[in-house]
């Protein structure tokens, strides 16, 4: 082997090494720093930061991708190989296109905004964050054009989170999803049918829930001696090393679906991340492929799993021993509750139809806002056309309509639609290892939830970044993404539960 490849690989480890102790600084600083110790935490993140940055930057990263581009390394693009110096080579030119002004420039707009989003958000005043909002996305005009893209502005951006994907593709999918549930959602809201939603905000000690939520994530597969599960206010995965995967959750005494649900979602991505190859650990065969590839983890568990009859076939009995509140709610009562469809206001609250249209909402302006079609001052007034386009209903403030989440304010602009992709990815597989595996249903009875580990495993996880999102999809299930498995997976849910 070249030695410019060994030192591109032992130089990408030593980047993945760095990387890794700054991740577990910010779960550190996330789960467990006390109050006063932020400040020098923060000092602590930015040196780290800095050398990963100057890593990243290093000039002999470009001789050693040149010694070794064309060569025989490259050969087969899905080889090992090809993929450590595609993968070296894409962060390379990331790292190094983006004059240094910008990458600042993008550091302050995106701290600031986010103060003045917390703040505008608080006094539900969205024109004391529209300069920050207009700041942010002329700074991610520029950096799109840096970056370069083919046909659009916001290619350049969806590549940060979904590399190689089209806004062509992801559009064409997610306008297809929108035509078919819309009709579903008016026809559950037309049944006239609806589950009694109040059995689900008894009262849930939260040690019971910790207990039930973990016995539930070591059975369909996250090891507990490779990872952890703790307490945050807003619940993530992250991994600070190829053994070491943190998950985090958070309880509401009075609501049972928050912290259920939420483990289930994150020790999918944790089982994702533990399916990795330790081998690969830093390099491209050994990385996740993207954010959707990873939400179509944790979104297999938690909906197509985790909110199927078959799972509570076999796991209701020890939900009824662990919660005097389920006592005297029969399984029907409680499926129907936890599949409950409405439409809301709230993205993170929403149900698994639903949810998808929150998505396509943003999706859809955040386009149009890099494209100068809409401009941020009329943000307010076509988000609030879309939620009664699309749901049918208003948000009576801008807090709790175009200020509600996070992304736009720390710069994440082609974010939202790797959720929506998740959902849609997910629901494809699904239906694929349903047939390699001769039926999970009757596995999920049994409590045998390993072999849906061990599937996603071998046919994904372990691809790491050797192929691309599109090809992963083709290689798996035979061919492209297609809406049509989501709608599918809904309807022969939800028609059953609302008789339409
Ligand atoms: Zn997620």
């Amino acid at each position: 082997m070249s030695d410019a490849f060994e030192k591109l690989c032992d130089h990408s480890r030593e980047i993945a090494l760095l990387n890794s102790i700054e991740s577990l600084l910010d779960w550190d600083a996330r789960c467990k720093l006390p109050e006063q110790g932020s400040a020098y935490r923060t000092e602590q993140q930015a040196y780290v930061a800095k050398l990963v940055h100057q890593k990243q930057t290093d000039p002999r990263i470009g001789d050693w991708l040149a010694d070794v581009q064309g060569t025989n390394l490259t050969a087969d693009p899905q080889s090992d190989t090809a993929t450590i110096i595609r993968e070296a080579q894409r962060n390379y030119d990331k790292q190094t296109k983006l004059p240094v002004e910008l990458v600042e420039a993008l550091t302050r707009a995106t701290n600031d905004g986010q103060h003045a989003w917390v703040e505008a958000r608080r006094e539900n005043d969205f024109s004391k964050f529209l300069p920050y909002l207009e700041n942010v996305y002329q700074l991610k005009r520029e950096q799109a054009d840096a970056i370069g893209y083919e046909s659009c502005r916001y290619d350049a951006l969806l590549d940060d989170y979904e590399p190689g994907e089209k806004t062509s593709t992801v559009r064409a999918a997610l306008e297809a999803l929108r035509t078919d549930l819309v009709p579903l959602l008016e026809a559950i809201q037309g049944s006239g049918k609806s589950p009694d939603r109040s059995i689900l905000t008894r009262d849930y000690p939260v040690s019971k829930q910790e207990s039930f939520g973990s016995q539930a994530a070591k059975a369909i597969g996250f090891e507990f001696d490779r990872g952890r599960l703790d307490v945050t206010h807003h619940p993530f995965c992250t991994e600070a090393g190829p053994d070491d995967c943190r998950i985090t959750t958070r309880y509401d005494l009075n609501f049972f679906n928050m912290a259920f649900f939420g483990i289930l979602h994150e020790a999918g991505h944790g089982i994702y991340d533990q399916g990795l190859r330790k081998s690969q650990y830093g390099l491209g065969p050994g990385h996740y492929l993207s954010l959707g590839i990873h939400e179509s983890q944790s979104r297999m568990w938690e909906n197509q799993v985790g909110r199927s009859r078959p799972f509570w076939d076999h796991w209701y009995g020890a939900a009824q021993e662990h919660f005097n509140s389920l006592q005297d709610v029969s399984l029907d009562d409680f499926y129907f509750a936890i599949n409950h469809v409405e439409p809301s206001l709230i993205r993170v609250e929403a149900d698994e139809l639903t949810y998808n249209l929150h998505i396509i909402i943003r999706f859809e302006l955040e386009q149009a806002l890099i494209d100068e079609q809409i401009k941020p001052a009329d943000l307010p007034e076509a988000w609030n056309t879309k939620y009664q386009q699309y749901l049918g209903i208003q948000p009576p403030t801008d807090a709790d309509g175009v200020m509600q989440d996070v992304h736009w304010s720390a710069g994440l602009v082609g974010y939202f639609p790797t959720y929506s992709l998740g959902n849609l990815y997910a629901a494809q597989f699904y239906q694929q290892a349903d047939k390699d595996l001769g039926g999970l249903d009757e596995l999920f009875r049994r409590g045998e939830f390993l072999e849906l580990k061990r599937w996603a495993g071998e046919k994904i996880h372990q691809r790491g970044r050797n192929v691309t999102p599109a090809e992963l999809v083709q290689e798996v299930t035979g061919e492209p993404l297609s809406h049509t498995y989501l709608i599918d997976h809904l309807q022969s849910k939800l028609s059953p539960l609302y008789g339409i």
